[in-house]
C-alpha cells in the first residue's frame, strides 16, 4: 500500500550556462512501502552542495550525470519511519544518500547512526560530514602546512574552507581566507579566528591579498579557480601545494569558458616553482583518515575550537533556488534544507 504525499525534485532540464528554476520541476509521488531488508526514510534536512551542478551536465565527472527526469542526488539527514531491516528501527536517525525528496528507501549498507547527544544532527551534512572532510582530507594528505607556513582558501565562510583556516591556525599556520562581502570577512577573521580576509568583490582584490600574504602562499586549497586563481597563482612560493578541491568559478562554463587563458602562466609556475597541484575527491582519503576526522574535528567542536555556521531554509520547494544563489555566493554558512519542518 502506498500514500500519494511525498514529494521530489527532478531535472526538468539540463543547464545551459547558469542554472535556472526551470531546469527543475516539483513533484508528487507516491510514499513508498518498505521490502524485506529495506527502511523508509524520512527526510528532515537536506544538504545542497556545490558538487550537484556537476551532476546536471552529461559529462565525465566524479560525480555520474543524473539524466532529465531523475531525482537530484544529495544527502540528507533522516528519520527511520519504517523498518525490515535487522539493524535498523524506526525512530533511528541517520545519514543517508536520499536525494531531494522528502521520502525514500534504502537499503544500503552506507547509512550512518547519528546521535544528537554527540553533536547537532545537522552538522553530518557539513562541518562533521562531507565537506567537512574535504577540508580535513585535502589538508592533511596534500597541504600539509608546517607552522608559520600561510595558507589560503576561498569560500572561506563554507564548511570546506571555513574549517580549512581553522585547522590551518591549530597546525600553527597563518590563514588567509578569500569571501565575498564585507559581512562574510568580518566573520571569518573576527568569529573563525583567520589572520585575514579578503573580499574577492573589491576592485583591487589581488593588491589586497598580496597585502595579506607579505611572505607569500605556501598552501593554495582551491576551492574556486577563475579570478581567485588568477590573484593567488603570482603569490605562490617555490614548492607551495595546491590541493584542488573544486571550481566552482567555472561549473556554468559552456565550452571553454571566459576570463584570460591562465594555462601557460600556471604551467610554468608548476615547473619553476615546483609546485605540487593534486586535485582530490574527499572519499579517496576515507579509509585511512575518515574516524580520525570525526574524532579530531568532533572534539574540536565540542570543546569549542572549531566553529561553523549553517543557513537553513525552510522547504523543499525552496531547494532549487536556494541550490541557485550557492552558486552566486547567496548562502552564508553551510548550506541546508529543512524539509517538512526538520527535527
Ligand atoms: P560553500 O557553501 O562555501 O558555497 C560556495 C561558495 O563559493 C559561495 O558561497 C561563494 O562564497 C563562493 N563562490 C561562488 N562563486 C564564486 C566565484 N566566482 N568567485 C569566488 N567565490 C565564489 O561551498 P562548499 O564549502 O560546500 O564547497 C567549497 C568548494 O569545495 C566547492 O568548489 C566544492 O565543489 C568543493 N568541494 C569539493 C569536494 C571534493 O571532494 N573535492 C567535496 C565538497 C566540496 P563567497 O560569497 O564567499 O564568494
Amino acid at each position: 500500500m502506498s500514500v500519494a504525499n511525498a514529494r521530489q525534485i527532478v531535472i526538468a532540464a539540463r543547464p545551459q550556462g547558469k542554472v535556472r528554476l526551470t531546469d527543475f520541476r516539483l513533484e508528487e509521488t507516491a510514499v513508498p512501502t518498505p521490502g524485506p531488508g529495506q527502511v523508509l526514510l524520512r527526510v528532515q534536512y537536506l544538504s545542497l552542495d556545490p558538487y550537484m551542478r556537476n551532476t546536471m551536465e552529461d559529462r565525465q565527472s566524479y560525480a555520474s550525470p543524473t539524466p532529465p527526469g531523475g531525482v537530484m542526488p544529495g544527502e540528507s539527514v533522516a528519520t527511520v519511519i519504517g523498518s525490515q531491516h535487522p539493524s535498523y528501527s524506526v525512530g533511528d536517525i541517520v545519514l543517508a544518500h536520499t536525494g531531494w525528496r522528502t521520502h525514500a528507501l534504502s537499503d544500503r549498507a552506507d547509512l550512518r547512526k547519528l546521535d544528537s547527544a554527540t553533536a547537532p544532527v545537522t552538522t553530518a551534512l557539513g562541518v562533521l560530514g562531507m565537506p567537512g572532510f574535504t577540508a580535513y582530507g585535502g589538508l592533511r594528505v596534500i597541504g600539509k602546512p608546517a607552522p608559520g607556513e600561510t595558507v589560503v582558501v576561498a569560500a572561506a565562510s563554507g564548511p570546506v574552507g571555513s574549517l580549512v583556516g581553522q585547522l590551518a591556525k591549530l597546525a600553527g599556520a597563518r590563514a588567509v581566507g578569500i569571501a565575498g562581502g564585507l559581512e562574510k570577512c568580518a566573520y571569518v577573521k573576527d568569529e573563525l579566528g583567520f589572520d585575514a580576509a579578503v573580499d574577492h568583490g573589491a576592485p583591487d582584490f589581488a593588491a589586497k591579498l598580496a597585502a595579506a600574504c607579505p611572505d607569500g602562499i605556501d598552501v593554495s586549497f582551491e576551492n574556486i579557480g577563475g579570478a581567485i586563481w588568477q590573484a593567488v597563482l603570482p603569490l605562490l612560493n617555490n614548492l607551495a601545494r595546491v590541493p584542488v578541491s573544486g571550481l566552482i568559478a567555472h561549473y556554468n562554463d559552456v565550452g571553454q569558458g571566459d576570463g584570460p587563458n591562465l594555462l601557460p602562466g600556471t604551467m610554468r609556475a608548476i615547473l619553476t616553482k615546483g609546485l605540487t597541484v593534486r586535485g582530490f575527491i574527499n572519499y579517496d582519503f576515507a579509509a585511512e583518515h575518515y574516524s580520525a576526522f570525526l574524532a579530531e574535528v568532533g572534539a574540536g567542536i565540542a570543546d569549542g575550537r572549531i566553529r561553523y555556521r549553517e543557513d537553513v531554509v525552510d522547504g523543499l520547494e525552496k531547494a532549487p533556488e536556494a541550490f541557485i544563489g550557492m552558486l552566486e555566493g547567496w548562502n552564508f554558512g553551510k548550506l541546508i534544507v529543512r524539509v517538512d519542518g526538520g527535527l
